[in-house]
């Protein structure tokens, strides 16, 4: 193989790919999966299929230790603290072997019938055991419209957003798989100018999002510098961070979000990783003010991925309600991670971290229905005829995103999720 970074776009592996499929051998995304007679187990995506490296691992074909199992375990977090010299040998030999360049899969009939899995027959599980979970509000466009809504039209962003990539520590315990559905959630909804009552949110919506996982863990006190990101970010996944509007306007002074966004947050399957990346780089927004020093980019730089989000009732057609895209994020992930580190917080494998909302400049690119419908007042029509402010019981939500140069493809799949009626 020439170079780890990218594999060579004319590469073709030796099993049929779909044209147009999100998972060509340039991407190789990670995750976790189940089924044909195995529990929990590493594999990659492969087109319709799922490579499982725990089974080329035991064959010995992959260059780590299979004593260590480190595909055995259930989640990536021993695979991810390895660290990118370990993560791009893998990739490297994988990308030899389902190419056929080192002919021991293609050419070994037992092996690869138990390594190369059909995709519809296995479970997908969340990648990571995840250690902490932190979502950032880092779409200029998305934190303008936010705050045209709900603070000073003339002043919509706060006086320290251009200064630092503001966020805030999430809830791990409840960020759910794509394709696992979640109840509405029961909470406090704010009564103008009284007591609140208790019921179920009404004004339930979504976020377009990205997260990173970090994989190799940083020490307390060690402030990373955004240069170092590409060291400790295993991958990237979609993100959809449920959000209960009602239940936020009313809890988040003076702390931050609580209960309104700590029911459900629905992460893609499939963890993409930054090689993976590497041929879709995009200028990143110029910054003014400059950041201060800690903050600043020697290679600073975004991806171009395009981003949907579709809007399906129960029963009834689609609506693809935003088309946004990852390189209008004013904050890059490196600055992210070093801004998370700059107090001395250590971070984990398995620590995920959201990008926040991703919004663009333009009206269709607004990532949420907070801004889409402003605030509940432009309603949404539906193919069926059936209005939207926010989300209804049964909705169905699913957020998809891909990058494309030339003929090469690399794509995340989606995560869905369904709402389904309060707890009881
Ligand atoms: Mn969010």
């Amino acid at each position: 193989m020439a170079g780890f970074e990218i594999i060579d776009p004319s590469l073709r592996a030796f099993v049929e790919v779909d044209e147009g499929s999100d998972f060509p051998i340039q991407n190789l995304p990670y995750g976790i999966f189940s089924g044909a007679g195995g529990g929990k187990r590493a594999g990659v995506a492969l087109g319709a299929w799922i490579v499982d490296l725990l089974a080329l691992e035991q064959a010995g074909l992959l260059p780590v230790d299979p004593a260590l199992a480190l595909f055995g375990h259930g989640s990536l977090n021993a695979f991810a603290a390895a660290g990118r010299p370990v993560w791009r040998a893998v990739r490297a030999r994988l990308a030899e072997l389902l190419s056929g360049i080192d002919p021991r899969l293609r050419d070994d009939a037992a092996l690869r019938a138990r390594a190369l899995v059909p995709m519809d027959a296995c479970t997908l599980h969340l990648p990571f055991e995840i250690a902490s979970y932190t979502d950032f509000y880092s779409s200029e466009d998305h934190a303008t419209n936010v705050g045209k809504l709900f603070r000073d039209p003339a002043n919509a962003l706060t006086p320290n957003w251009k200064h630092m990539p503001i966020g805030y520590n999430g809830r791990a315990s409840s960020v759910i798989v794509s394709g696992r559905d979640f109840h509405r959630p029961m909470g406090q909804l704010p009564v103008a100018g009284g007591a609140p009552e208790w019921g179920p949110c009404r004004e339930l919506d979504f976020e377009l999002e990205t997260a990173f996982f970090v994989g190799k863990e940083s020490h307390l006190g060690e402030r990373l510098a955004p240069d170092e990101a590409p060291e400790y970010i295993f991958g990237m996944v979609l993100m959809n961070d449920w959000s209960a509007r009602d239940i936020q306007r009313w809890e988040y002074v003076p702390l931050g979000p609580f209960q309104a966004k700590a029911f459900a947050t629905s992460i893609s399957p499939w963890v993409v990783t930054l090689d993976a990346l590497e041929p879709f780089r995009a200028p990143a927004p110029e910054q003014d003010p400059a950041p201060l020093p800690y903050l600043r980019e020697s290679d600073r730089h975004a991806y171009d991925i395009e981003l949907t989000v579709e809007l399906r009732p129960q029963g009834g057609e689609g609506m693809v309600v935003t088309r946004s895209n990852f390189r209008h994020l004013y904050w890059t992930m490196g600055q992210q991670l070093a801004h998370h580190t700059s107090s001395g917080c250590n971070v984990r494998p398995g620590d995920l971290m959201g990008s926040g909302t991703i919004s663009g400049p333009t009206r269709q690119a607004r990532g949420c229905l907070l801004e889409i419908t402003e605030n509940g007042k432009r309603p949404l029509t539906l193919p069926d005829g059936s209005t939207r402010a926010f989300l209804e019981d049964g909705d169905e939500v699913v957020m998809r995103g891909h990058a494309k140069r030339g003929a090469l493809r690399i794509g995340f799949g989606c995560v869905l999720g369904r709402v389904l009626p309060p707890w009881p």
